[in-house]
């Protein structure tokens, strides 16, 4: 397989560095869904327009945003 975002061979859908990312990213959408009562998308824009955002996590969020469901 091929990681989603950036294409490099992985067993995973993700590389080890986007899918890193993308626990990161699941994991801080629980607290701030609480806290903010932010929705999936509003919070996937958050993430892309932060400049204290890591790459890796802006290269998923932006991923995540283009192939919403
Ligand atoms: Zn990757």
């Amino acid at each position: 397989m091929k990681c989603e975002v950036c294409k490099r061979e992985t067993p995973n859908r993700y590389c080890e560095l986007h899918e890193n990312a993308y626990g990161n990213i699941m994991q801080k959408f629980e607290v701030w869904k609480d806290a903010a009562g932010m929705s999936w998308e509003q919070y996937l824009n958050e993430i892309v327009e932060n400049q204290f955002t890591g790459i890796w996590a802006k290269e998923v969020a932006q991923h995540l945003l283009k192939n919403k469901e």
